[in-house]
């Protein structure tokens, strides 16, 4: 809570009291202090790259270059380390751009079939290199209203998330299903009907206590694990500012060890 007082006058010379407003400030700081973290955390995101960067050049500098093998794997490294940093400052901005609401969506009537058919062939080859099924079960005729790139970025994203956590040899599923919405007499009828997509994979799974801030913002379950993938740790965050844009929602279930399901639910386009 912060107090702050205001004399109250009537005329100039004349203190004829004091106004007291206590305001309650916890949202305000509670954004403040998820601003800073954001920055700190963007900040020790960013650096982890480039000190490697960083510490492999000056290696091959210091005489490293003269043996072939190691500079060869010294500038894989690096390579590989710059296509890291491009796909953090691209999620960034994305992230950015989506939280300030500079981006506006493109709504169009989207067949769901047909779109979700797209997604799958776009991920099978990224599915085949690891030997892992990919499945769709998508029902007709289903049309939603959504920005038909932005959808596809949360798509493609459950995918790769999928494909990432789940060992060789593994499935993943596509299934999309009607869901008809709560029968209310003031409603119009099918007024609250939707769709749900549902992202499952036989997968590592996420523990119980993980679950609840998977959404968040650089937020991992093992952050070796998420590296080695190639992950950001912002994939889900981008996810969830998506969905809500298109006035849905995305929630997850999982198992340790059996895979997890995440669930996606966005409203119907009424025919
Ligand atoms: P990342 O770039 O690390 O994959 P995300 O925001 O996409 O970041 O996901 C956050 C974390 O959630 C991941 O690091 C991982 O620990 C966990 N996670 C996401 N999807 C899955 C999945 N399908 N199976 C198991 N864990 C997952």
């Amino acid at each position: 809570l912060e107090l702050s007082a205001i004399p109250m006058r009537m005329s100039e010379n004349e203190e004829q009291g004091l106004l007291l407003v206590l305001q309650d400030v916890t949202a305000i700081r509670r954004l403040e202090k998820m601003r800073s973290e954001f920055v700190a955390n963007v900040s020790h995101e960013l650096k982890t790259p480039v000190a490697a960067v960083k510490g492999f050049a000056e290696t091959l500098l210091n005489g490293a270059m003269d043996d072939r093998e190691t500079a060869q794997s010294f500038l894989t490294i690096i390579h590989d380390e710059s296509d890291r940093l491009n796909r953090l400052i691209g999620d960034i901005l994305e992230l950015s751009k989506i939280e300030s609401r500079r981006s506006t969506l493109q709504f169009s009537p989207v067949d769901l079939h047909v779109f979700l058919e797209r997604m799958t062939e776009f991920m099978a080859t990224e599915a085949a290199k690891k030997n892992i099924g990919l499945e769709l079960q998508a029902e007709e005729e289903l049309f939603i209203e959504a920005d038909e790139d932005r959808l596809g970025q949360i798509l493609l994203n459950l995918l790769q998330n999928g494909i990432n956590y789940t060992p060789e040899g593994g499935k993943v599923k596509v299934k999309a299903e009607f869901i008809p919405g709560t029968e209310s007499e003031s409603d119009e009828e099918g007024a609250d009907d939707r769709v749900r997509i549902t992202v499952s994979d036989t997968g590592i799974g996420i523990p119980r206590k993980d679950l609840p801030r998977i959404f968040e913002r650089f937020y991992r379950v093992d952050k070796a694990r998420s590296r080695s993938s190639g992950g950001t740790g912002l994939g889900l965050s981008i996810v969830k500012h998506l969905a809500e844009l298109h006035h849905g929602t995305i929630r997850v279930e999982s198992t340790v060890g059996v895979g997890s399901h995440f669930i996606l639910e966005l409203p119907l386009l009424q025919p």
